[in-house]
């Protein structure tokens, strides 16, 4: 999508902190951390919500728990713990309509959240 700022992320017309990818997944800092370790993870295919998701994107969006779990091991949180959020549409607070899994880590977590 040429008006999406992570397709233009995938595409390297705009720059990140790339922390992994894989033929199927792109991983970058955030911009604004909200926890020691803030990263998105999100799918190279533009799929804009949950919303939006069909039977044929479950394998894909696995792929994101998987690289989630590969990126906590390898910042050193794994055994820690870490939080998965992944919102959608306004009430949630989604801003960027392209699924994102965020991974939070590197401090105490809230529950309920916010
Ligand atoms: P959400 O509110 O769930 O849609 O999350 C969108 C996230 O994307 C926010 O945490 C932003 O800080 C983050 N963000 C927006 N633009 C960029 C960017 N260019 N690079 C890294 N993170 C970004």
């Amino acid at each position: 999508m040429s008006d999406c700022i992570f397709c233009k992320i995938i595409a390297g017309d705009i720059p990140a902190d790339i922390v992994y990818q894989n033929d199927d997944v792109l991983a970058f800092r955030d911009l604004n951390p909200q926890a020691p370790l803030h990263v998105l993870v999100i799918p190279k295919k533009h799929i804009a919500t949950i919303n939006d998701m069909t039977a044929t994107d479950a394998e894909l969006v696995g792929k994101l728990y998987l690289a989630a779990q590969q990126i906590a091991r390898q910042e050193g949180v794994a055994d820690d713990g870490y939080r998965t959020v992944m919102n959608c549409n306004e009430l949630a607070g989604q801003t960027v309509f392209h699924m994102h899994l965020h991974l939070l880590a590197g401090r105490a977590m809230n529950w309920p959240p916010g």
